[in-house]
């Protein structure tokens, strides 16, 4: 698992707590490759807290949390 991933003890989420309610979740990221010339690889999950990058090791899944989350809806840390 990604270094940054352990950090933050991802794992799975609840109904309640998981990265499609959290403030740092980014739905659909824009994957290009830099190696040609950012050729437009299409979309994935990430999230601002580990990473915006294009890896497949950084992509995260919605219904998964970590310890950094906080709810969009109200603005507060929770599990
Ligand atoms: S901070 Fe944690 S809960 Fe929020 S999107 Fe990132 S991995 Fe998911």
């Amino acid at each position: 698992m990604l270094k940054a991933k352990k950090n933050v003890n991802y794992r799975r989420g609840s109904r309640r707590a998981k990265c499609s309610h959290c403030k740092h979740y980014v739905s659909e990221y824009r994957i290009t490759l830099d190696l040609l010339d950012g050729m437009y690889l299409g979309t994935g999950q990430r999230c601002a807290v580990i990473g915006l990058q294009p890896g497949r090791m950084y992509g995260i899944t919605a219904d998964h949390v970590c310890d950094r989350f906080v709810d969009r809806f109200t603005c507060k840390a929770g599990r």
